[in-house]
């Protein structure tokens, strides 16, 4: 079953056209990870997604939900949509657990207990039960980026959508925030992954999609998109960052 299906799909910032017909599907369950240079539109086709972005031309279907359709209940749909960004966008005046808990108590109308108790438990899968009273500032990016994986989890979404979420990290974090990454991939989930780290891309994708100047130029299996790229743009941006 697809979980995502995009259609035709332009967006354009003025005469700029920045997406120039985008198709696509994902399944549910399946891990795909989106490479390309900077500037051939990943983070625009993400944000179109959930509607971040409104949507110049074509159509995004999530869950059977047609995001481009002006009469569906677009909050609602957001709310089945996780998104995790390269900068975290925590909270800063908010403790961990306050992050984590803010939605699901403002949208879900949980109760504030039932929804600690989740956090808590979503906490304690990224590794982080230590931290629930704690404020962002006093978080290493590492630590940041995963109480973010936690709140975005605390909406129970059905797609996962991540924007380089390890690009702001020190090296030496990246591996914890892919590792979470990882487990959630194992559990099952539908992830859309912008991602620059190619070893990962490489493991836990299914499938890899390769975007430049906005179109989706090649893509495929892991072993295929890297193992055999096929066309030109492909082979000399890997040949760049491999
Ligand atoms: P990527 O994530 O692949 O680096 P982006 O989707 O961020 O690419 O950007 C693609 C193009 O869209 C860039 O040329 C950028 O300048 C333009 N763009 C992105 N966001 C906006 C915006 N809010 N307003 C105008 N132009 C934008
Ligand atoms: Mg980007």
């Amino acid at each position: 079953m697809d979980k995502v299906k995009v259609t035709g799909l332009k967006k354009s910032y003025g005469s700029n056209e920045v997406l120039k017909g985008i198709d696509m599907e994902v399944r549910e369950g399946e891990v795909v990870c989106v490479i390309g240079p900077s500037g051939s539109g990943k983070s625009t086709f993400l944000r179109c997604l959930n509607l971040l972005e409104e949507i110049t031309a074509g159509k995004v279907v999530v869950d059977d939900h047609d995001l481009s359709d002006k009469k569906s209940d677009i909050n609602k749909i957001r709310e089945n949509i996780g998104m995790v960004f390269q900068h975290f966008n925590l909270f800063p005046h908010k403790t961990v657990l306050q992050n984590i808990t803010f939605a699901p108590v403002e949208l879900k109308k949980q109760t504030k207990a039932e929804a600690e108790k989740t956090a808590m438990g979503l906490l304690e899968r990224v590794g982080l039960s230590d931290k629930a009273n704690a404020f962002p500032a006093s978080l290493s990016g590492g630590q940041k980026q995963r109480v973010a994986i936690a709140r975005a989890l605390a909406m129970n979404p059905d797609v996962m959508l991540f924007d380089e979420p390890t690009s702001a990290l020190d090296p030496e974090m990246v591996g914890e925030v892919l590792g979470v990454m990882q487990d959630l991939a194992r559990e099952g989930m539908t992830m859309i992954i912008v991602t620059h780290e190619m070893g990962f891309a490489r493991e836990v994708g299914n499938r890899v999609i390769f975007m430049d100047g906005g179109y989706i130029v090649e893509e495929g299996t892991p072993e295929e998109v890297f193992g055999n790229p096929k066309h030109e743009r492909t082979i000399s941006f890997l040949e760049k960052v491999l």
